[in-house]
C-alpha cells in the first residue's frame, strides 16, 4: 500500500496513508541523494511501514514550492486588499507551462462588490477551469470549494492578505476527523515556515500553502510566444492578417477586432500589452544581462587580484 509524503524533515518524512499520518525514515540509498524524496511523492514503505523503500514515478514536479504530483493550482483573489490581476495572469501562464489546471477562488464575498466578482468572471471564465466565489468568514460556498478540492493535491497561491490561511482553516475546521493535530499546525506562528507542508484530511483534500509562489518567476519568455499563453486569444490569432502578428501594432489583427467587439476582455488585453512590453525588454536584454554578469565576475576577480598584489607589496 502506497503512502504520500506530507512533509520532509532532515532524516525522516511525515507520510499519510489511509487518512493516518506517521513518521518514517529513509532507506540509506535515498538519504545519499539530494531531493530524492519530495513533498507530494508517493512512496513504497517497508519494514512494517517504518521506512521508505522507493519513490514511485512522478506525474510532475514544481520548483517553487518544491513539490511533486500536483493536480491543480488554486489562485485566491480578493477585492480588499485588491488582487493584482497582472500577478494572477502570470500565475496562470506559469500553471499552463506545467499543464496544470487553475481553480480561481474569489474570497471575501461578504465584503466584496458584485462588480468585482463579475469583472473577474469576464476576465477569466474562458481561461481557468472554474471560478468559485466564497467567504472564509461566513462559510459561503466553502462546501462547493471542498468538492472542487476533493481527491486532489492543490497548491494554494495568491498575494498576502487575500485569505489563504483563513480558507485553509475554513476548509479543514469543518472536518471532524482531521489528520493529526491539524488545527495546531495551522495556527502556526508568523515565523514558522508555511511552505512545503501538505494539509490533508480524510475526504481526500490535500492542500499545500505556498506564500512564495505568488511572485512566481517565469524566467525569460519570448514575447512572440506570449499570445499563445493567453488561451482566450487562441480562437482569433489564426485570423490575423500576418502570421507574425504581435496583436499590438499590426494592421488586420483579429485579436484587436475581438477586443473591440467585446469578445475578449479589454482589461485582459491591456495587461497582455503590458506583459508583452515587459517580456520584450527582458528578451532584448537577455544576452546583455549575461554579459554584465560575466563582467561583474571579471571585475570582482580583478579587484581580488589587485588586493592580493597590494598585500604582497
Ligand atoms: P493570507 O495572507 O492570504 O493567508 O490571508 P489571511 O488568511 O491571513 O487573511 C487576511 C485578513 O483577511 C485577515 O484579517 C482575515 O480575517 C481576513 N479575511 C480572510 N477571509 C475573509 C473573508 O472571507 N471575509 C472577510 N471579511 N475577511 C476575511
Ligand atoms: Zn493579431
Amino acid at each position: 500500500m502506497n503512502a504520500q509524503v506530507i512533509k520532509c524533515l532532515s532524516s525522516e518524512c511525515l507520510v499519510e496513508q489511509n487518512g493516518k499520518e506517521f513518521s518514517v525514515s529513509l532507506r540509506g540509498k535515498l538519504k545519499k541523494e539530494p531531493q530524492s524524496v519530495l513533498v507530494g511523492d508517493y512512496v513504497m514503505l517497508g519494514e512494517n511501514n517504518s521506512i521508505i523503500e522507493s519513490v514511485l514515478p512522478r506525474k510532475n514536479r514544481l520548483i517553487r514550492p518544491f513539490v511533486a504530483n500536483v493536480d491543480q493550482i488554486v489562485v485566491v483573489a480578493s477585492e480588499e486588499p485588491k488582487s493584482d490581476l497582472f500577478v494572477i495572469d502570470q500565475i496562470i501562464i506559469g500553471a499552463a507551462e506545467q499543464n496544470l489546471p487553475v481553480l480561481l477562488v474569489v474570497n471575501k464575498m461578504d465584503i466584496s462588490s458584485k462588480e468585482f466578482a463579475s469583472s473577474i468572471s469576464s476576465d477569466y471564465s474562458k481561461v481557468v477551469s472554474k471560478i468559485v466565489e466564497v467567504s472564509a468568514k461566513t462559510g459561503e460556498n466553502i462546501n462547493e470549494l471542498k468538492k472542487l478540492l476533493k481527491g486532489k493535491l492543490s497548491v494554494l497561491v495568491g498575494e498576502s492578505g487575500v485569505g489563504k490561511s483563513s480558507l485553509i482553516n475554513a476548509i479543514f475546521c469543518s472536518e471532524k476527523q482531521e489528520i493529526g493535530n491539524l488545527s495546531q499546525k495551522i495556527s502556526r506562528g508568523k515565523n514558522t515556515t508555511r511552505s512545503n507542508q501538505i494539509f490533508a484530511c480524510e475526504d481526500g483534500i490535500k492542500i499545500i500553502d505556498s506564500p512564495g509562489f505568488s511572485s512566481l518567476s517565469l524566467g525569460v519568455i519570448d514575447p512572440q510566444e506570449l499570445a499563445r499563453k493567453f488561451i482566450d486569444f487562441n480562437p482569433y490569432t489564426k485570423q490575423c492578417a500576418y502570421t507574425s502578428c504581435n496583436h499590438i501594432s499590426s494592421d488586420g489583427c483579429a485579436v484587436k477586432k475581438a477586443v473591440q467587439c467585446g469578445k475578449i476582455s479589454k482589461n485582459r488585453y491591456d495587461r497582455y500589452c503590458k506583459l508583452y512590453q515587459k517580456y520584450s525588454d527582458e528578451w532584448q536584454n537577455r544576452y546583455k544581462r549575461k554579459k554584465e554578469k560575466n563582467n561583474e565576475n571579471f571585475t570582482i576577480n580583478n579587484s581580488r587580484r589587485l588586493q592580493k598584489r597590494t598585500k604582497a607589496k
